[in-house]
């Protein structure tokens, strides 16, 4: 009951028109990024360019892309805000999310060291859209907090019924302030169009359905350690376990 109160706490006028706005931006951006793309492979194919137009492959054209992936990305977090997060469980392949996830976020990590230390953890139960948005938020911000040479590392391991992700920088750090605050809905540090402060509530809200913890240590000018325990086999809220979309966990 405290869990639907909350819902629709999160429901306000705010996050259903957020949604809907989200949610038509998102079918012009998915043909503009394919295009945009697929015209800079073509271009890049291409031997004998003009000055003018390598200048777009070398140039106008990737930064194009980058301003389209922070508008879509953008676009994903308020969809994942705005969106419930009980229904529709499977059981998925966590080590194929994990990569999923460290390849969406490669961009975004292409100035630092990306180091690795991932268990196989086999099937899990839960939503795998969810949990790849979970890690690809958490390597962002990491990557945004760490200047160049810097570490992000991701670490996966099996503890018993639980799987334990740590996303780890040598970044900025937090203040106490940032801390008590981090995973409010619309809290960032970041300029105007860097941040929209939502990427750690959504973190906290889908870790929350899943039955998991997250926990943050941080020290300034040193690094940030986000570990999360999620249960492989998360024992599902009443309104879920009802639901009929809960396929068996493999094994
Ligand atoms: P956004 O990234 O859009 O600002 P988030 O909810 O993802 O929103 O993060 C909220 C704030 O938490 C950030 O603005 C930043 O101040 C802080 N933060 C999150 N992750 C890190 C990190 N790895 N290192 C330092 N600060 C962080
Ligand atoms: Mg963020």
């Amino acid at each position: 009951l405290h869990q639907r109160a909350l819902e629709q706490e999160r429901l306000s006028s705010l996050g259903l028109m957020a949604a809907s706005v989200a949610h038509e931006i998102n079918n012009p951006m998915s043909y503009v990024t394919s295009n945009v793309d697929s015209l800079l492979q073509d271009m890049r194919d291409e031997p004998n360019l003009s000055a003018p137009l390598k200048e777009y492959v070398d140039d106008v054209l990737p930064a194009t892309l980058d301003g389209i992936k922070r508008v879509n990305s953008i676009v994903s977090d308020l969809r994942r805000f705005s969106r419930g997060g009980y229904e529709g469980y499977s059981s998925y392949d966590f080590n194929a999310e994990v990569r999923t996830a460290l390849r969406i976020a490669r961009i975004q990590l292409g100035h630092v060291r990306v180091e690795q230390a991932l268990e196989e953890v086999g099937q899990v139960v839960g939503r795998p859209r969810q949990i790849v948005q979970v890690l690809v938020n958490l390597l962002v911000n990491a990557g945004q907090a760490t200047p160049s040479g810097g570490v992000v590392r991701l670490a996966i391991r099996n503890e018993g019924a639980l799987v334990r992700v740590e996303v780890r920088d040598t970044g900025s750090g937090m203040s106490e302030e940032t801390k008590r605050h981090l995973f409010e809905p619309f809290f960032t540090t970041k300029p105007v169009g860097l941040g929209t402060g939502l990427g750690l509530s959504v973190v906290h809200g889908i870790i929350k359905a899943h039955g998991g913890r997250i926990e943050v240590e941080s020290e300034l000018g040193k690094g940030t350690c986000f570990t999360i325990d999620l249960p492989k086999v998360p024992t599902l809220p009443p309104e879920t376990s009802s639901g009929g979309n809960l396929r068996a966990a493999g094994r």
